[in-house]
C-alpha cells in the first residue's frame, strides 16, 4: 500500500467532477486500499479527487479501530434516499487544512455503491456516518464543505488557508 499526496485548495482538481467507474477491477481496488491508508493518516473520509484522481471513489471509516475492518470502500456512491430531518456537525477536510465549521445536512441517507469486489451494495447511514458519506460524495461533484457556508465564512476560511499555505511555500 502507499500513502498518496493530498491536494489542498485552491487546486483545480478539487473543483472538477469525477467520472463513474465502469468496473471495480484490481487496479481500482488497489487505489481504494491506498486511499484508505492515506485517509488513516488523519481523516475519517477521503474522495479520489483529493488524491488527484477523477474517479467516483470514496473511502470512509468512522470506527475507533481504524484497521479497515469497518471501512466502507465505495465506487459510484449514489444517495437514493435522504431524510427530511437534519443534522448539524462541525466538519473539516484534509483538503482545507485546519478549518472547521458547522454544516447542516440530512440526518439519514441510503446509499448504493459498488464495493472493492465490484459487488453492488446498499448502506443506510445516520449522524456522523451520514455526514461523512455526503461530504465525500460532494467532493466527487467538485463541491467542498465550505460551499455550504455563507460567503463571508467561506471567504474567511479560504483566505486563512491561502495565507498559511503561501507561508509554508517560502
Ligand atoms: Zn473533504
Amino acid at each position: 500500500m502507499a500513502i498518496l499526496k493530498i491536494l489542498t485548495i485552491p487546486d483545480p482538481i478539487l473543483r472538477q467532477k469525477a467520472e463513474p467507474v465502469a468496473k471495480v477491477d484490481a487496479e481500482t481496488a488497489q487505489l481504494m486500499r491506498n486511499m484508505l491508508e492515506t485517509m488513516y493518516v488523519g481523516g475519517i473520509g477521503l474522495a479520489a479527487n483529493q488524491v488527484g484522481v477523477l474517479k467516483r471513489i470514496v473511502t470512509v471509516d468512522i470506527s475507533d479501530e481504524r484497521d479497515g475492518s469497518k471501512a466502507l470502500l465505495m465506487a459510484n456512491p449514489e444517495i437514493i434516499w435522504s431524510s427530511d430531518e437534519k443534522f448539524t456537525y462541525k466538519e473539516g477536510c484534509l483538503s482545507v487544512p485546519d478549518s472547521f465549521a458547522d454544516v447542516v445536512r440530512p440526518k439519514k441517507i441510503r446509499v448504493k455503491y459498488l464495493n472493492e469486489k465490484n459487488e453492488p451494495k446498499e448502506v443506510e447511514a445516520e449522524d456522523l456516518l451520514s455526514v461523512c458519506i455526503q461530504h465525500e460524495i460532494d467532493h466527487l461533484n467538485g463541491i467542498l464543505f465550505i460551499d455550504h457556508l455563507s460567503r463571508l465564512k467561506r471567504n474567511m476560511i479560504v483566505k486563512k488557508v491561502e495565507k498559511t499555505c503561501s507561508r509554508q511555500d517560502q
